[in-house]
């Protein structure tokens, strides 16, 4: 096992890069902590499987370093890594029976052979395939394809740490579901440190601890799905995170806060200093569904809005309202009574009104 460290990581695919938008990875720094659970949450194309590359030394990285424990990995190859990693699609052998496929890269690090069959029988045993290990690989169904891939990155306890880049892509629902519990409860009893990889947030806030989430070759925050919720650091932790997710109004300075249009809306005093000393003009509020308040009564610190739509989910209901042009949406219980077309009350209490400049949060001074 080892701490993973990222320093000033850059990498570009093009061998003349111009602008940062030729960068896959745009400079960041990062540690992946010796032991923890992790996931690496972005959309497609962020960057994420480069990074795992990069740390599995199968892409070498045009900036920057790559360090285990603090020392530089930047020149050894991925066997001498020793990092486990686990891909979207299988890689079995399929010639050879799911206990050879399992066992095999224990046989290239030399192990007893009795320890071998063991750790074989463990592995097969925790991912529900003990009754397939003397079947030839190639008779398996895809799902179980994948837990023999998954098995062979699980197998070694020697190595640094295991990589997954969307295992459970070919997986189906039911037991993509069930598998995730088992990662789990793998890294609970082998204490492997695990990087997840994932565009599904659900997926990451299960199997993580901490999730960094990566947008455009950077990893904007990075933080227990708690604190993801609460304080997105970054628009797009905002967007991303959440069911729906955050709402963002770009807005303009006023001298009690910000307003759009002809809403007027105060921020705290901390706010409102920080922002007389920043310049972008690129500022916007952020508040999630669940904060905003509505009540069938105005009053000094409500706005009036309309209801434009209602949708029950059952145990709660997503709201849209409309306040001066700008429409929200309102996570309520499902006892929320209101009818479309109809006059409401919003409120942000003052907590829960984020305010970002350059799409980052202004954050409280401590
Ligand atoms: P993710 O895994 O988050 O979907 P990737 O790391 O695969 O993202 O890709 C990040 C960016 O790098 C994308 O713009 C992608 O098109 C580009 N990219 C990935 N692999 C290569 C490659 N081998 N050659 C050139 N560009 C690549
Ligand atoms: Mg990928």
């Amino acid at each position: 096992m080892a701490e993973i460290q990222l320093k000033s990581l850059a990498h570009s695919y093009s061998d003349k890069p111009g602008g940062p938008e030729d960068y896959a990875i745009r400079q960041l720094d990062h540690v992946w902590h010796e032991g923890g659970a992790y996931a690496l949450l972005g959309p497609s194309g962020c960057g994420k499987s480069t990074m795992l590359n990069i740390i599995s030394g199968l892409v070498q990285p045009s900036e920057g370093e790559v360090l285990f424990d603090g020392k530089r990995v930047n020149e050894l190859s991925p066997r001498d890594r020793n990092i486990a990693q686990v891909f979207q699609f299988p890689v079995v052998y399929d010639s050879m029976t799911v206990f050879d496929n399992l066992a095999f890269p224990l046989k290239n690090n030399k192990i007893p052979k009795s320890r071998i069959k063991a750790r074989v029988q463990e592995i097969a045993e925790v991912l529900e395939i003990e009754d397939k290990l003397y079947k030839k690989a190639k008779n398996l169904t895809a799902d179980e394809k994948q837990k023999v891939s998954m098995g062979r990155g699980l197998v070694r306890e020697d190595v640094s740490a295991i990589l997954f880049d969307e295992p459970l892509t070919v997986i189906d629902p039911q037991l993509k579901w069930k598998l995730r519990r088992k990662l789990k409860q793998i890294h609970e009893q082998f204490d492997i440190t695990m990087v997840y990889v994932t565009h599904d947030q659900l997926e990451a806030s299960t199997f993580a601890d901490k999730i960094a989430v990566m947008y455009g070759g950077q990893i904007v925050q990075f933080g227990t799905p708690t604190e993801l919720f609460e304080q997105p650091n970054h628009t797009f932790v905002g967007y991303f995170i959440g069911s729906p997710g955050m709402n963002l109004v770009e807005v303009e300075r006023s001298a009690a806060g910000v307003r759009f249009r002809s809403t007027q809306v105060d921020l705290a005093p901390w706010q409102v200093e920080l922002l007389k000393r920043l310049t972008s003009k690129n500022i916007k509020i952020g508040i999630r569904p669940e904060f905003i308040q509505l009540s069938p009564t105005a009053s000094d610190d409500t706005y009036e809005a309309e209801i434009l739509d209602m949708e029950d989910l059952g145990t709660y209901k997503i709201i849209t309202v409309q306040l001066d042009q700008q429409e929200m949406k309102v996570r309520m219980n499902e006892e929320f009574e209101g009818a479309i077309g109809s006059r409401t009350n919003l409120s942000f209490p003052q907590q829960w009104l984020k305010l970002y400049v350059d799409e980052f949060l202004v954050q409280e001074p401590q």
